[in-house]
């Protein structure tokens, strides 16, 4: 079956006064997809997605979401997705429950904050504050926020940076239970291990230009066959493996 595009960047710049951070970047995601843009620090991912999320403006090029073009329906497009904002965003003295009533407020949804709290195993914390959570909590909630006005496409940018092993694959699953639910997700992030996992199709970017896009099994594959052999014999496990065979993988943030 043809895959469906629902993102189409093309040629899209961005320039802060002389600095180009983003130089002509094109590129398509796919209904459904787990969609990674990967790059170091300063590579412009943030600069790229806010832009789609129509929260900074670009210099040049076209962004079509949805069938829909950036230029034009900027507002059409923010009620078909799900942004995380910036953590320190939530008024402290309200606890998860209340934070919800108001996103739902935000969006003009009359939601269960329960059901969302439900979706992102956060139930036995409906009473607790932001500020309370532990890492991982913390960004659990704010993907249970991006999910309030059941967007099509879902944007996280980099929301497993800081944290431990076991909350980190806790996200992974909770971000492929939102694919499962049809939700597209675009996220960002620098760890390599976290994208060959998680991501269906990657683009990596580098000082704003992109360097490689395809599945990440392509990729390597694609290496291989230049001849390229890592430099010390692979072991079977590496020391991640080892750190959760020994420790498990259940939370630990209670
Ligand atoms: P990444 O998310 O990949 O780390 P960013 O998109 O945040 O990269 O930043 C890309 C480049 O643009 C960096 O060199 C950064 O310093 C610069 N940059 C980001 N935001 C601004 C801004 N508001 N003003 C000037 N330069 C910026
Ligand atoms: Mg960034």
């Amino acid at each position: 079956m043809e895959k469906e595009v629902i993102i189409k960047i093309d040629q899209l710049t961005k320039k802060y006064g002389e600095f180009e951070a983003v130089k002509g970047i094109s590129f398509e995601v796919y209904q459904g997809e787990i969609f990674g843009l990967l790059g170091p620090n300063g590579a412009g991912k943030s600069t790229t997605l806010e832009i789609i999320e129509t929260l900074r403006e670009k210099t040049s090029g076209k962004v079509m979401v949805d069938g829909m073009d950036l230029d034009k329906s900027p507002d059409e497009i923010k009620k078909i997705i799900g942004v995380q904002l910036q953590t320190s965003g939530y008024y402290p003295n309200l606890n998860l429950t209340e934070l919800l009533m108001l996103f739902g407020g935000l969006y003009n949804r009359d939601i269960k904050p329960s059901e969302f709290l439900a979706k992102v195993n956060l139930t036995d914390k409906a009473k607790a504050k932001y500020k309370e959570l532990s890492g991982g909590q913390k960004q659990r909630f704010s993907i249970a926020t991006t999910l309030i006005n059941q967007p099509k496409i879902i944007f996280l940018d980099e929301p497993t940076t800081g944290l431990d092993p076991q909350a980190r694959r806790n996200l992974w699953d909770l971000i492929r239970s939102i694919r499962s639910s049809g939700t597209t997700v675009i996220i960002t992030t620098h760890y390599m291990d976290e994208a060959e996992v998680l991501c269906d199709r990657v683009a990596i970017i580098d000082s704003g230009k992109i360097i490689a896009k395809d599945s990440p099994d392509r990729l390597i594959d694609n290496l291989v066959a230049t001849g390229f052999e890592r430099p010390k014999e692979v072991k079977k496990a590496n020391l991640e493996d080892v750190f959760i065979q020994l420790t498990g993988k259940a939370l630990r943030e209670e």
